[in-house]
């Protein structure tokens, strides 16, 4: 906790206490978590009083001692400098703590973001105060929310995905300070008790003898506004009046808004009364950041949310407040002050500052642009989608640009397995290279695109979809899609995994980049995530003996006779694991007939895959298989004979691990020798009448290493040993480059 420049306590004018009849009271006053503690308590004997005022010092002290960002001991402290990507469990009750700001900062849209260490760096807001150059407050912008930091909300397990990203407990100690510190109270059987840190209050106490609080002026301290009767309930207040930091001769609050990197501006103050102290203390932030409008907008979203807002500007004041804060507030204030009833200099006065704020506003907007809103790193993996084609969801609004492209040479072996000349030339191949477009109309709409160039030649659309947010839980989305299948197909940048080349399951059974026309639901909750789809199946007519990959309609001009259904479940309650299920079932025939007899062709893909990065490891596990119906019929239809049949069974699987050598080296590199166990069968039943060509029974074993300088480049290098059942297996050299922004 930051020693406060100046603590918020004079937000609460004065408090009136009285001891009742028979009771003792006892008021003890220290300094505490850089901010002043005043407790009273009244008890039956002035022993018990001053045991129990001991008590919530102790507490206070306790928390401050976890908390603490400065105190190097703190446990705070050990994960705020925690290995970037390394999984930290904090002890039960700070794992407990973390988990709730984590939801504030869900259910505030980030208003609130404990995340916040980078900014108030860049904005030196624990030093003298500074405005950063704009390449800076990138920078931090960047080093800041959940994607620089992730805090698992079900576990409160935290995962620093950045150097400069840490936590500051500034937004919820206090509170989390007075709740442990209530409880005592409550454990030393004190009714009565009235504990101030630095602002915040806990009224512990009854209806009928409740605490008089009164709440002042944001601007001149002295005044008071208005009172509140409370019991049962903390009162938690943020304003940026007091604590303010000077520079380019504006005054600025220490209270940052997340999803701007900006200060927020200093409009007055608001109230929360809450009967938890964490949430109190939290969400005076999250609607001080919001600001007077939104905030009382969301508090009334939030019927369990008691919110006072005072606005301010140069003497003139206006309130506002929710229907809950009724029953708290005994001396309304004055309920606004209109501009023009005030005397006409006073009204220049509002009116210039007012335009001050838009001109600094305005300059900072234009100070973005000119950087390129879309500027957001490619870091993490939104929605099973990769890092770059996740960004779409982290810009604020508007455009985003993202892309991801590989370089592969493939040098193969003169002699097959068998010994015969293999025939097989080298190739250097710009394999793919892609952007990716978006567009974030708002909070809740989306789009998103993938462009592709592949072999330097090929054009194709891999994805264009509108996601609808239903909540923030639940979303639709139509367009194109990914098949969510499998581990690569949506997850396929190439630094993202290890190999040259995909695994050959997931291009001959689930036909990665598989992508069709479609509409879906997708979600997540707390530890899992899920996508169900309706989108328009294969043209069973081109599949062959190696697979599905020929059936793909990629979108154009597809064939709509037959539509399939896919879905996927994920576990993804475990930092760094994913764990899960798919399946797909459709017709293919897609309106084709016999003899004038409909086809069915029906495919079933199903897929279990596992993926695990622990202390260096990266692990992956994946068996995928296919059963294919009417094969003979389909067959025929395509003119397939012998052993070139559809297989009506297939089944591949694969394993791969690898490990960051340089992982406890200082290097910020990696360096990742892996191996991956393949074996793939695409015919492993055929229809009958037909026979199976042992060429497609393959076993392919890759031994190479991978060295990313930075997560979103990588250059890859590994030797491939392909055998066949018909000993027809080429081996192959491969070197491919890759990156991501
Ligand atoms: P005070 O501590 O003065 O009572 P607040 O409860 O509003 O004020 O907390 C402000 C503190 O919270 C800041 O000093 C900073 O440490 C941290 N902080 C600033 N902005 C945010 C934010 N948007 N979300 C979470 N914490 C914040
Ligand atoms: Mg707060």
């Amino acid at each position: 906790m930051a020693p406060a420049i100046f603590s918020a306590l004079a937000f609460v004018a004065s408090i009136q206490a009285g001891p009742t009849d028979s009771s003792q009271l006892v008021t003890r006053e220290a300094w505490v978590m850089g901010t002043r503690l005043s407790a009273v308590v009244e008890a039956a004997s002035l022993a018990d009083a001053s045991q129990a005022s001991e008590n919530v010092i102790r507490e206070v002290e306790r928390l401050e001692r976890m908390l603490s960002t400065w105190d190097p001991q703190s446990e705070m402290h050990a994960i705020n400098t925690a290995e970037v990507g390394q999984p930290v469990t904090p002890a039960p009750e700070l794992a407990a703590l973390l988990a709730e700001a984590e939801r504030y900062s869900r259910t505030s849209h980030a208003a609130f973001d404990a995340r916040v260490g980078a900014l108030v760096d860049a904005w030196d807001l624990r030093g003298a105060g500074d405005v950063p150059a704009a390449r800076e407050l990138l920078a931090a912008r960047n080093a800041t929310g959940a994607g620089a930091m992730s805090i698992d909300e079900r576990t409160g397990v935290v995962v620093r995905h950045m150097p400069p990203a840490w936590i500051d407990t500034g937004g919820f100690g206090k509170g989390a300070a007075l709740r442990a510190a209530a409880r005592g109270l409550e454990a030393d059987g004190v009714d009565r008790a009235l504990i101030n840190l630095g602002g915040q209050l806990w009224a512990q106490g009854s209806a009928q003898k409740p605490w008089s609080v009164y709440i002042a002026h944001p601007e001149q301290r002295q005044r008071r506004v208005a009172r509140l009767e409370v019991h049962g309930v903390s009162v938690a207040t943020s304003g940026t009046s007091e604590r303010f930091i000077e520079a380019e001769g504006m005054r600025w609050g220490h209270i940052l808004d997340p999803r701007t990197g900006q200060l927020a501006p200093a409009w007055g103050s608001v109230t929360v009364v809450s009967a938890d102290p964490v949430e109190a203390d939290a969400l005076a932030t999250a609607l001080y950041v919001m600001g007077p409008q939104e905030g009382l907008a969301w508090a009334a979203r939030h019927p369990e949310v008691d919110a006072l807002f005072l606005e301010a500007e140069s003497g003139a004041l206006a309130a506002s407040w929710t229907g809950g804060m009724e029953q708290w507030l005994v001396d309304a204030p004055v309920p606004s002050t209109a501009p023009a009833q005030a005397p006409t200099q006073q009204v220049d006065t509002v009116r210039i500052a007012a335009l001050e704020r838009r001109i600094e506003a305005v300059t900072r907007e234009l100070e973005r642009l000119q950087l390129g809103r879309d500027v957001v790193e490619a870091d993490s993996s939104i929605q099973g989608l990769g890092p770059a084609a996740s960004k779409v969801y982290r810009v604020n609004q508007g455009v985003s640009l993202g892309g991801y492209g590989e370089f592969l040479y493939q040098n193969f072996t003169a002699q097959r397995q068998d010994g015969s000349r293999s025939g097989a030339l080298n190739k250097f191949d710009a394999l793919r290279a892609i952007l990716y477009v978006g567009y974030k109309f708002n909070d809740r709409l989306i789009f998103n695109s993938e462009l592709e160039i592949e072999h330097a030649k090929e054009s194709f659309l891999e994805f264009a979809y509108l996601d609808y947010l239903l909540s923030d839980h639940v979303g639709v989305r139509g367009g194109m899609l990914l098949a969510p299948l499998g581990l690569v197909n949506e997850l396929h940048e190439p630094p993202v995994f290890l190999g040259t080349e995909r695994p050959v399951t997931e291009n001959r059974i689930i036909p990665t980049t598989w992508r069709e026309n479609g509409i879906g639901l997708f979600g997540s909750g707390e530890a899992f995530s899920w996508r169900l789809y309706l989108m328009n199946s294969f043209n069973g007519a081109k599949f062959s003996a190696a697979g599905l990959r020929g059936g793909r309609q990629k979108g154009s001009k597809a064939l709509a006779e037959d539509m399939g259904v896919a879905g996927r479940f994920d576990y993804t309650g475990t930092p760094g694991l994913l764990l899960g299920l798919s399946a797909y079932s459709g017709e293919t025939a897609q309106g084709q007939e016999l003899g004038g007899q409909s086809v069915g062709g029906r495919v079933r893909i199903w897929d279990a895959h596992f993926d695990y990065k622990t202390r260096g490891w990266e692990l992956r596990a994946l068996v995928a298989g296919a059963q294919v119906s009417d094969v003979a019929d389909m067959n025929a239809l395509i003119g397939l004979e012998g052993a070139e049949g559809i297989g009506t069974d297939m089944l591949g699987w694969y394993v791969q691990t690898g490990y960051d050598v340089l992982r406890t080296s200082r290097s910020p590199h990696q360096l990742i020798p892996y191996v991956r166990y393949e074996r793939v069968n695409t015919q492993r039943g055929v229809a009958s009448g037909f026979s199976a060509n042992p060429a497609t029974d393959l076993t392919v074993t890759s031994i190479g290493a991978a060295w990313r300088p930075i997560s979103q480049a990588i250059l890859k290098l590994d030797y491939q040993i392909h055998s066949t059942a018909a000993d027809t297996g080429v081996n192959q050299l491969n070197a491919s480059l890759g990156w991501l922004f």
